[in-house]
Protein backbone atom coordinates (compact mmCIF):
# COMPACT_ATOMS: atom_id res chain seq x y z
CA UNK A 1 0.00 0.00 0.00
CA UNK A 2 1.49 3.53 -0.65
CA UNK A 3 0.70 6.12 1.65
CA UNK A 4 3.36 8.73 0.07
CA UNK A 5 0.51 10.20 -2.32
CA UNK A 6 3.86 11.01 -5.01
CA UNK A 7 2.20 11.99 -7.95
CA UNK A 8 4.11 10.27 -11.22
CA UNK A 9 6.21 12.45 -13.52
CA UNK A 10 3.28 13.27 -15.92
CA UNK A 11 0.52 13.56 -13.32
CA UNK A 12 3.54 16.66 -11.60
CA UNK A 13 3.75 18.02 -15.09
CA UNK A 14 -0.19 17.92 -15.72
CA UNK A 15 -0.38 19.68 -12.60
CA UNK A 16 1.61 22.15 -13.19
CA UNK A 17 0.48 23.30 -16.55
CA UNK A 18 -3.10 23.61 -15.28
CA UNK A 19 -2.09 25.90 -12.33
CA UNK A 20 -0.12 27.98 -14.69
CA UNK A 21 -2.84 28.60 -17.21
CA UNK A 22 -5.41 28.80 -14.23
CA UNK A 23 -3.24 31.82 -12.84
CA UNK A 24 -2.69 33.29 -16.25
CA UNK A 25 -6.26 32.50 -18.03
CA UNK A 26 -8.84 31.76 -16.13
CA UNK A 27 -7.60 33.69 -12.11
CA UNK A 28 -7.86 37.73 -13.82
CA UNK A 29 -11.02 37.20 -15.43
CA UNK A 30 -12.73 35.37 -13.20
CA UNK A 31 -14.31 37.66 -11.38
CA UNK A 32 -15.65 40.14 -14.58
CA UNK A 33 -17.17 36.73 -15.25
CA UNK A 34 -19.05 36.29 -12.09
CA UNK A 35 -19.69 39.70 -12.15
CA UNK A 36 -21.38 39.64 -15.62
CA UNK A 37 -22.63 36.15 -15.45
CA UNK A 38 -20.58 35.48 -18.55
CA UNK A 39 -19.90 32.04 -20.16
CA UNK A 40 -16.28 31.70 -20.60
CA UNK A 41 -16.22 30.19 -23.93
CA UNK A 42 -12.64 31.02 -25.19
CA UNK A 43 -11.42 29.30 -22.20
CA UNK A 44 -13.04 26.65 -21.97
CA UNK A 45 -12.39 25.99 -25.96
CA UNK A 46 -8.25 26.52 -24.48
CA UNK A 47 -9.17 23.98 -21.96
CA UNK A 48 -10.39 21.67 -24.60
CA UNK A 49 -6.89 22.43 -27.05
CA UNK A 50 -4.98 21.16 -23.60
CA UNK A 51 -6.57 17.79 -23.98
CA UNK A 52 -8.40 18.43 -20.29
CA UNK A 53 -11.52 17.34 -21.92
CA UNK A 54 -10.41 14.19 -22.66
CA UNK A 55 -8.20 13.46 -19.81
CA UNK A 56 -10.06 10.59 -18.33
CA UNK A 57 -10.84 9.15 -21.52
CA UNK A 58 -9.32 6.03 -23.98
CA UNK A 59 -7.11 7.34 -26.59
CA UNK A 60 -9.34 5.65 -29.29
CA UNK A 61 -12.18 7.95 -28.15
CA UNK A 62 -10.27 11.13 -28.38
CA UNK A 63 -9.12 11.36 -25.15
CA UNK A 64 -5.90 11.41 -23.36
CA UNK A 65 -6.01 7.86 -21.32
CA UNK A 66 -4.59 9.80 -18.30
CA UNK A 67 -7.18 8.11 -16.23
CA UNK A 68 -9.17 9.51 -13.16
CA UNK A 69 -6.49 10.65 -10.53
CA UNK A 70 -5.15 12.67 -13.56
CA UNK A 71 -9.12 14.47 -13.54
CA UNK A 72 -9.21 14.99 -10.30
CA UNK A 73 -5.27 16.77 -10.28
CA UNK A 74 -6.65 18.97 -12.91
CA UNK A 75 -9.96 19.71 -11.35
CA UNK A 76 -8.45 20.66 -8.20
CA UNK A 77 -6.09 22.93 -10.21
CA UNK A 78 -9.27 24.57 -11.77
CA UNK A 79 -11.14 25.06 -8.70
CA UNK A 80 -8.30 26.55 -6.34
CA UNK A 81 -8.95 29.74 -9.17
CA UNK A 82 -12.51 29.31 -10.47
CA UNK A 83 -15.68 26.84 -9.61
CA UNK A 84 -17.20 27.66 -12.55
CA UNK A 85 -15.05 27.17 -15.10
CA UNK A 86 -14.54 23.88 -13.00
CA UNK A 87 -17.87 22.64 -12.63
CA UNK A 88 -17.77 23.24 -16.92
CA UNK A 89 -15.53 20.82 -17.20
CA UNK A 90 -16.19 18.44 -14.29
CA UNK A 91 -20.70 18.14 -15.80
CA UNK A 92 -18.81 17.82 -19.47
CA UNK A 93 -16.61 14.94 -18.67
CA UNK A 94 -18.01 13.15 -15.33
CA UNK A 95 -21.90 13.31 -16.67
CA UNK A 96 -21.67 13.85 -20.37
CA UNK A 97 -18.88 11.78 -21.20
CA UNK A 98 -18.82 9.22 -18.85
CA UNK A 99 -21.95 7.65 -19.33
CA UNK A 100 -21.25 7.46 -22.93
CA UNK A 101 -18.27 5.69 -21.97
CA UNK A 102 -19.76 3.11 -19.55
CA UNK A 103 -22.95 2.34 -21.89
CA UNK A 104 -22.61 3.54 -25.05
CA UNK A 105 -22.53 2.01 -28.06
CA UNK A 106 -19.36 1.95 -30.68
CA UNK A 107 -21.37 4.53 -32.82
CA UNK A 108 -22.79 6.47 -29.97
CA UNK A 109 -19.13 6.96 -28.79
CA UNK A 110 -18.00 8.00 -32.19
CA UNK A 111 -20.63 10.46 -32.49
CA UNK A 112 -20.86 11.77 -28.98
CA UNK A 113 -18.23 10.74 -26.77
CA UNK A 114 -15.09 11.80 -29.51
CA UNK A 115 -15.86 15.65 -29.63
CA UNK A 116 -16.68 16.17 -26.11
CA UNK A 117 -13.30 14.35 -25.21
CA UNK A 118 -11.61 16.51 -27.98
CA UNK A 119 -13.09 19.92 -26.86
CA UNK A 120 -15.12 20.27 -30.01
CA UNK A 121 -18.50 20.09 -27.71
CA UNK A 122 -19.73 19.98 -24.19
CA UNK A 123 -22.17 17.69 -22.83
CA UNK A 124 -24.66 18.07 -19.95
CA UNK A 125 -26.86 15.38 -17.82
CA UNK A 126 -30.50 15.72 -16.73
CA UNK A 127 -32.00 14.11 -13.82
CA UNK A 128 -33.08 16.61 -11.70
CA UNK A 129 -36.70 18.05 -12.40
CA UNK A 130 -38.69 21.08 -10.20
CA UNK A 131 -40.51 18.24 -8.40
CA UNK A 132 -37.15 15.85 -7.30
CA UNK A 133 -33.57 15.94 -7.33
CA UNK A 134 -32.22 13.01 -4.47
CA UNK A 135 -34.71 10.25 -5.47
CA UNK A 136 -34.74 8.75 -9.07
CA UNK A 137 -37.75 6.87 -8.29
CA UNK A 138 -40.00 10.16 -8.26
CA UNK A 139 -39.49 11.03 -11.84
CA UNK A 140 -41.78 12.62 -13.69
CA UNK A 141 -40.21 13.35 -17.11
CA UNK A 142 -41.94 10.46 -19.57
CA UNK A 143 -40.18 8.88 -23.11
CA UNK A 144 -42.99 7.39 -24.76
CA UNK A 145 -41.44 4.68 -27.78
CA UNK A 146 -43.36 5.23 -31.19
CA UNK A 147 -42.46 3.88 -33.95
CA UNK A 148 -38.56 4.35 -34.50
CA UNK A 149 -38.35 7.04 -32.14
CA UNK A 150 -38.55 8.46 -28.57
CA UNK A 151 -41.19 11.34 -27.74
CA UNK A 152 -40.16 12.94 -24.28
CA UNK A 153 -42.49 15.10 -22.33
CA UNK A 154 -41.18 16.57 -19.21
CA UNK A 155 -39.24 19.21 -17.81
CA UNK A 156 -36.04 19.07 -16.00
CA UNK A 157 -34.57 21.75 -13.56
CA UNK A 158 -30.90 23.27 -12.49
CA UNK A 159 -29.26 21.41 -15.42
CA UNK A 160 -25.26 22.35 -15.82
CA UNK A 161 -24.01 22.42 -19.58
CA UNK A 162 -27.60 22.52 -21.86
CA UNK A 163 -27.75 25.77 -23.19
CA UNK A 164 -24.18 27.17 -24.50
CA UNK A 165 -22.97 27.27 -27.67
CA UNK A 166 -20.58 23.98 -27.67
CA UNK A 167 -23.43 22.34 -25.39
CA UNK A 168 -24.43 18.84 -27.84
CA UNK A 169 -26.55 16.50 -26.17
CA UNK A 170 -28.23 16.53 -22.97
CA UNK A 171 -28.19 12.44 -21.40
CA UNK A 172 -31.64 12.39 -19.90
CA UNK A 173 -33.55 10.11 -17.67
CA UNK A 174 -36.96 9.35 -18.26
CA UNK A 175 -40.18 7.03 -17.14
CA UNK A 176 -40.40 4.08 -20.17
CA UNK A 177 -42.93 2.41 -18.47
CA UNK A 178 -43.83 0.60 -15.39
CA UNK A 179 -42.41 -2.57 -13.78
CA UNK A 180 -44.31 -5.28 -12.37
CA UNK A 181 -44.55 -4.35 -8.67
CA UNK A 182 -45.73 -0.52 -10.39
CA UNK A 183 -42.60 1.04 -9.89
CA UNK A 184 -41.26 3.26 -12.91
CA UNK A 185 -39.39 2.01 -15.48
CA UNK A 186 -36.45 4.55 -16.04
CA UNK A 187 -34.06 4.67 -19.06
CA UNK A 188 -31.63 6.72 -20.09
CA UNK A 189 -31.50 8.75 -24.02
CA UNK A 190 -29.15 10.85 -25.24
CA UNK A 191 -31.12 14.05 -26.53
CA UNK A 192 -29.36 16.57 -28.60
CA UNK A 193 -29.76 20.14 -28.38
CA UNK A 194 -30.60 20.83 -31.70
CA UNK A 195 -33.61 17.69 -31.26
CA UNK A 196 -37.08 18.73 -32.30
CA UNK A 197 -39.10 19.64 -28.74
CA UNK A 198 -35.97 20.07 -27.12
CA UNK A 199 -36.05 23.98 -25.45
CA UNK A 200 -33.48 25.40 -22.89
CA UNK A 201 -34.88 28.13 -21.20
CA UNK A 202 -33.15 31.63 -19.66
CA UNK A 203 -30.14 31.03 -17.04
CA UNK A 204 -31.01 30.78 -13.54
CA UNK A 205 -29.95 33.49 -11.12
CA UNK A 206 -27.50 31.61 -8.56
CA UNK A 207 -25.91 32.20 -5.40
CA UNK A 208 -22.82 31.21 -6.72
CA UNK A 209 -21.29 29.61 -9.92
CA UNK A 210 -22.06 32.68 -11.88
CA UNK A 211 -20.00 31.68 -15.20
CA UNK A 212 -21.51 28.25 -15.32
CA UNK A 213 -24.51 27.43 -17.47
CA UNK A 214 -27.37 26.60 -15.58
CA UNK A 215 -31.06 26.37 -16.93
CA UNK A 216 -34.31 24.29 -17.01
CA UNK A 217 -35.24 22.22 -19.72
CA UNK A 218 -38.67 21.81 -21.52
CA UNK A 219 -38.80 19.13 -23.30
CA UNK A 220 -42.26 19.28 -25.53
CA UNK A 221 -43.55 15.59 -27.61
CA UNK A 222 -39.41 16.42 -28.07
CA UNK A 223 -38.24 13.69 -30.87
CA UNK A 224 -35.38 11.30 -30.65
CA UNK A 225 -34.24 8.20 -32.98
CA UNK A 226 -35.14 5.13 -31.25
CA UNK A 227 -31.08 3.96 -30.86
CA UNK A 228 -30.60 7.24 -29.07
CA UNK A 229 -31.29 5.12 -26.01
CA UNK A 230 -28.76 4.60 -23.56
CA UNK A 231 -27.50 1.17 -22.89
CA UNK A 232 -30.45 -1.47 -22.10
CA UNK A 233 -34.19 -0.16 -22.01
CA UNK A 234 -35.00 -0.21 -17.83
CA UNK A 235 -31.32 0.57 -16.79
CA UNK A 236 -31.42 4.12 -15.92
CA UNK A 237 -31.47 4.24 -12.42
CA UNK A 238 -28.25 1.41 -11.88
CA UNK A 239 -26.79 4.10 -14.70
CA UNK A 240 -27.84 7.58 -12.98
CA UNK A 241 -25.66 5.79 -9.46
CA UNK A 242 -22.97 4.97 -11.17
CA UNK A 243 -22.42 8.14 -13.23
CA UNK A 244 -23.15 10.10 -9.76
CA UNK A 245 -19.93 7.87 -8.33
CA UNK A 246 -17.59 8.99 -10.64
CA UNK A 247 -18.91 12.45 -10.90
CA UNK A 248 -18.71 12.83 -7.05
CA UNK A 249 -14.68 11.89 -7.04
CA UNK A 250 -14.40 14.92 -9.78
CA UNK A 251 -16.80 17.13 -7.11
CA UNK A 252 -14.40 16.28 -4.08
CA UNK A 253 -11.60 17.04 -6.13
CA UNK A 254 -13.44 20.59 -6.62
CA UNK A 255 -13.85 20.77 -2.98
CA UNK A 256 -10.31 20.40 -2.79
CA UNK A 257 -9.23 23.06 -5.19
CA UNK A 258 -11.65 25.42 -4.21
CA UNK A 259 -10.01 25.00 0.16
CA UNK A 260 -6.62 25.03 -1.31
CA UNK A 261 -7.36 28.62 -3.34
CA UNK A 262 -8.93 29.62 0.22
CA UNK A 263 -5.96 28.49 2.31
CA UNK A 264 -3.13 30.38 -0.19
CA UNK A 265 -4.82 33.80 -0.29
CA UNK A 266 -5.28 33.49 2.77
CA UNK A 267 -1.57 32.36 3.88
CA UNK A 268 -0.44 35.23 1.80
CA UNK A 269 -3.07 37.93 2.90
CA UNK A 270 -2.02 37.02 7.02
CA UNK A 271 1.57 37.26 5.80
CA UNK A 272 0.94 41.40 4.39
CA UNK A 273 -1.70 42.42 6.53
CA UNK A 274 -0.96 44.40 9.98
CA UNK A 275 -2.76 45.17 12.99
CA UNK A 276 -1.16 45.78 16.75
CA UNK A 277 2.27 46.80 14.89
CA UNK A 278 2.84 43.11 13.23
CA UNK A 279 1.12 40.94 10.51
CA UNK A 280 -1.70 39.13 11.70
CA UNK A 281 0.23 36.00 10.83
CA UNK A 282 1.87 36.53 13.84
CA UNK A 283 -1.50 35.63 16.42
CA UNK A 284 -1.63 31.96 16.94
CA UNK A 285 -5.28 32.46 16.43
CA UNK A 286 -4.79 33.07 12.84
CA UNK A 287 -1.89 30.49 11.75
CA UNK A 288 -3.40 27.82 13.79
CA UNK A 289 -6.55 28.40 11.84
CA UNK A 290 -4.85 27.68 8.65
CA UNK A 291 -2.18 25.15 9.82
CA UNK A 292 -5.52 23.33 11.26
CA UNK A 293 -7.21 24.20 7.75
CA UNK A 294 -4.01 22.77 5.68
CA UNK A 295 -4.13 19.66 7.64
CA UNK A 296 -8.16 18.98 6.60
CA UNK A 297 -7.51 19.78 3.10
CA UNK A 298 -4.35 17.32 3.12
CA UNK A 299 -7.31 14.51 4.05
CA UNK A 300 -9.14 15.45 2.26
CA UNK A 301 -7.02 15.40 -0.90
CA UNK A 302 -6.00 11.99 0.55
CA UNK A 303 -9.64 10.69 0.31
CA UNK A 304 -9.90 12.29 -2.99
CA UNK A 305 -7.06 10.45 -4.37
CA UNK A 306 -8.08 6.90 -3.12
CA UNK A 307 -11.58 6.91 -4.63
CA UNK A 308 -9.83 8.00 -8.31
CA UNK A 309 -7.20 5.36 -7.76
CA UNK A 310 -9.63 3.12 -7.03
CA UNK A 311 -11.72 3.76 -10.06
CA UNK A 312 -8.39 3.93 -12.01
CA UNK A 313 -7.47 0.01 -10.93
CA UNK A 314 -11.06 -0.81 -11.43
CA UNK A 315 -11.76 -1.78 -7.98
CA UNK A 316 -15.29 -0.81 -6.10
CA UNK A 317 -15.40 3.20 -4.96
CA UNK A 318 -18.99 4.03 -4.61
CA UNK A 319 -18.20 3.92 -0.56
CA UNK A 320 -14.76 5.95 -1.24
CA UNK A 321 -16.13 8.45 -3.74
CA UNK A 322 -18.97 9.61 -0.86
CA UNK A 323 -16.81 10.08 1.38
CA UNK A 324 -14.34 12.06 -0.39
CA UNK A 325 -17.06 14.32 -1.63
CA UNK A 326 -18.84 14.49 1.45
CA UNK A 327 -15.18 15.14 3.66
CA UNK A 328 -14.11 17.92 0.52
CA UNK A 329 -17.75 19.50 0.07
CA UNK A 330 -17.85 20.36 4.02
CA UNK A 331 -14.17 21.53 4.09
CA UNK A 332 -14.67 23.90 1.11
CA UNK A 333 -17.70 25.43 3.08
CA UNK A 334 -15.56 25.67 6.10
CA UNK A 335 -12.46 26.73 3.84
CA UNK A 336 -14.28 30.11 2.61
CA UNK A 337 -15.66 30.69 5.84
CA UNK A 338 -11.65 30.56 7.53
CA UNK A 339 -10.66 32.65 4.43
CA UNK A 340 -13.48 35.39 4.93
CA UNK A 341 -12.76 35.68 8.70
CA UNK A 342 -8.75 36.01 8.03
CA UNK A 343 -9.65 38.54 5.85
CA UNK A 344 -11.66 40.67 7.44
CA UNK A 345 -13.54 43.36 6.09
CA UNK A 346 -11.50 43.24 3.03
CA UNK A 347 -12.59 39.81 2.82
CA UNK A 348 -16.17 40.37 2.40
CA UNK A 349 -15.67 43.11 -0.54
CA UNK A 350 -16.08 41.83 -4.57
CA UNK A 351 -12.65 43.10 -4.67
CA UNK A 352 -11.29 40.26 -3.17
CA UNK A 353 -11.64 36.46 -4.58
CA UNK A 354 -13.70 35.87 -1.27
CA UNK A 355 -16.94 36.23 -1.63
CA UNK A 356 -16.58 34.72 -4.89
CA UNK A 357 -14.80 31.54 -2.92
CA UNK A 358 -17.83 31.74 -0.19
CA UNK A 359 -20.90 31.67 -2.59
CA UNK A 360 -19.26 29.10 -5.21
CA UNK A 361 -18.41 26.61 -1.87
CA UNK A 362 -21.88 26.10 -0.87
CA UNK A 363 -23.64 23.82 -3.70
CA UNK A 364 -20.69 21.52 -3.82
CA UNK A 365 -22.86 19.86 -0.87
CA UNK A 366 -25.78 20.14 -2.69
CA UNK A 367 -25.26 18.60 -6.66
CA UNK A 368 -24.26 14.94 -7.65
CA UNK A 369 -25.29 13.72 -3.90
CA UNK A 370 -26.39 16.22 -1.17
CA UNK A 371 -24.55 15.64 1.95
CA UNK A 372 -27.01 13.33 3.75
CA UNK A 373 -27.64 11.42 0.81
CA UNK A 374 -23.98 10.61 1.27
CA UNK A 375 -24.26 9.97 4.98
CA UNK A 376 -27.00 7.32 3.36
CA UNK A 377 -24.69 5.89 0.92
CA UNK A 378 -22.07 5.13 3.57
CA UNK A 379 -24.07 4.19 6.45
CA UNK A 380 -25.43 1.49 3.77
CA UNK A 381 -21.96 -0.02 2.98
CA UNK A 382 -21.76 -0.41 6.48
CA UNK A 383 -24.77 -2.52 6.55
CA UNK A 384 -27.21 -0.20 8.78
CA UNK A 385 -31.05 -0.76 8.05
CA UNK A 386 -31.51 2.94 6.50
C1 LIG B 1 -26.07 25.02 -9.68
C2 LIG B 1 -26.65 23.63 -9.79
C3 LIG B 1 -26.28 22.79 -10.83
C4 LIG B 1 -26.88 21.53 -10.96
N1 LIG B 1 -26.57 20.75 -12.04
C5 LIG B 1 -27.28 19.60 -12.25
C6 LIG B 1 -27.10 18.84 -13.45
O1 LIG B 1 -26.26 19.16 -14.30
N2 LIG B 1 -27.87 17.73 -13.63
C7 LIG B 1 -28.81 17.33 -12.72
O2 LIG B 1 -29.49 16.34 -12.96
N3 LIG B 1 -28.99 18.03 -11.57
C8 LIG B 1 -28.26 19.15 -11.32
N4 LIG B 1 -28.46 19.87 -10.18
C9 LIG B 1 -29.44 19.40 -9.20
C10 LIG B 1 -28.81 18.80 -7.96
O3 LIG B 1 -28.15 17.60 -8.29
C11 LIG B 1 -29.95 18.61 -6.94
O4 LIG B 1 -30.33 19.91 -6.49
C12 LIG B 1 -29.54 17.73 -5.79
O5 LIG B 1 -29.37 16.40 -6.21
C13 LIG B 1 -30.57 17.75 -4.66
O6 LIG B 1 -31.84 17.50 -5.16
P1 LIG B 1 -33.04 18.50 -4.77
O7 LIG B 1 -32.59 19.88 -5.04
O8 LIG B 1 -34.28 18.02 -5.41
O9 LIG B 1 -33.18 18.35 -3.22
P2 LIG B 1 -34.13 17.28 -2.48
O10 LIG B 1 -33.88 15.92 -3.00
O11 LIG B 1 -35.52 17.80 -2.48
O12 LIG B 1 -33.55 17.38 -1.01
C14 LIG B 1 -33.88 18.48 -0.14
C15 LIG B 1 -33.25 18.19 1.22
O13 LIG B 1 -33.79 16.96 1.75
C16 LIG B 1 -32.72 16.08 2.05
N5 LIG B 1 -33.12 14.69 1.78
C17 LIG B 1 -33.75 14.20 0.67
N6 LIG B 1 -33.91 12.88 0.78
C18 LIG B 1 -33.37 12.51 1.97
C19 LIG B 1 -33.22 11.27 2.66
N7 LIG B 1 -33.65 10.12 2.12
N8 LIG B 1 -32.60 11.28 3.85
C20 LIG B 1 -32.15 12.45 4.40
N9 LIG B 1 -32.27 13.64 3.79
C21 LIG B 1 -32.87 13.68 2.61
C22 LIG B 1 -31.57 16.50 1.15
O14 LIG B 1 -30.32 16.08 1.65
C23 LIG B 1 -31.73 18.00 1.16
O15 LIG B 1 -31.13 18.54 2.30
C24 LIG B 1 -27.84 21.11 -10.00
C25 LIG B 1 -28.18 21.95 -8.94
C26 LIG B 1 -27.62 23.21 -8.83
C27 LIG B 1 -28.08 24.10 -7.71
Amino acid sequence: MDFTLELSDEQRALQSTIREFAEAEIAPSAAQWDRDGAFPTKTIKRLGDLGVMGLPFPENYGGLGAGTLSFAIALEELARADSSVAITVAASVSLGGAPLLLFGTERQKEQWLVPLARGETLGAFASTEPGMGSDVQGLQTTARHEVDEWVINGTKAYITNAGTELSAFVITTAVTGERDAGKPEVSTLIVPTSAEGFFPQRPYEKMGWHASDTRELSYQDCRVPYDMLLGPRGAGARQFLATLDGGRIGVGAMGVGLAQGCLDHSTDWAQQRCAFGQPIARYQAVSFALAELKTRISAARALVYRAAALKDAGKPYSEEAAQAKLFASELAVHAADVAMQVHGGYGYMEESAIPRFYRDAKILTIGEGTSEILKLVIARHMGLPV
